[in-house]
């Protein structure tokens, strides 16, 4: 088995850093509630999209580290490890951010904080560099998922499973939350609410 995840808001969660950044820069009294959906929908309401993307900017970037990863990530990537399944990150990432007023490499960025997480080293996840995969856009992803060869790709993002060229033999398993859930998903997609779901079906954790 080949497995090929996602990066942002997959494996790494920002709704925190989104709600304390929100404040710092002053676009916010105080942290909104409802994760990143929340902080997005305060912050343009207040600030307007260009608050927002100087946001992004930021969480992506020069403040990657205050993202953590999400609850039950480290546990199956640990589990992969130890049942030697390869795992290759994909991720829709462009280099520079849309607000050019923070300067920033994106990619790099991401790969340091992989770095600090331990994903490259054998008393970590163990995964190696190279199956790390920025791509410039979604269908780019998408190309890059199908080369690859996988069996499953895991995704927070229901929009990447519909784009067209998702290959018909990866299995489709999306990393929900409450709002996506409720919005109904096409078929053939997996629903999963937690990593830990995904650890017990893909895995076979208890
Ligand atoms: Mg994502």
């Amino acid at each position: 088995m080949r497995l090929g995840i996602d990066f942002d808001n997959t494996i790494a969660a920002y709704d925190a850093l989104f709600a304390r950044l929100a404040v710092e820069e002053g676009y916010l009294h105080e942290e909104p509630a409802g994760g990143k959906t929340g902080v997005r929908e305060s912050v343009r309401a207040a600030a307007g999209e260009g608050a927002w993307r100087r946001l992004q900017a930021l969480a992506y970037g020069p403040r990657i580290a205050g993202a953590v990863l999400m609850p039950g990530a480290g546990e199956f990537l640990s589990r992969c490890r130890q049942q030697a399944v390869p795992v290759a990150i994909v991720s829709h990432k462009s280099r520079r951010p849309a607000d050019q007023s923070v300067d920033t490499d994106l990619r790099q960025a991401a790969l340091g904080w992989m770095r600090e997480q331990r994903f490259f080293t054998a008393d970590g996840f163990a995964i190696d560099s190279q199956d790390v995969h920025f791509e410039d856009s979604r269908a780019a992803k998408v190309e890059r998922i199908a080369a690859l060869g996988l069996d499953a790709f895991i995704d927070d993002l229901v929009e990447v499973f519909a784009e067209p060229g998702f290959p018909a033999g990866v299995r489709r398993c999306l990393l929900a939350d409450d709002r996506t859930a409720e919005a109904g998903v096409p078929l053939p997609v997996e629903v999963f609410h937690s990593w830990n779901e995904i650890n017990h079906v893909l895995l076979g954790a208890d």
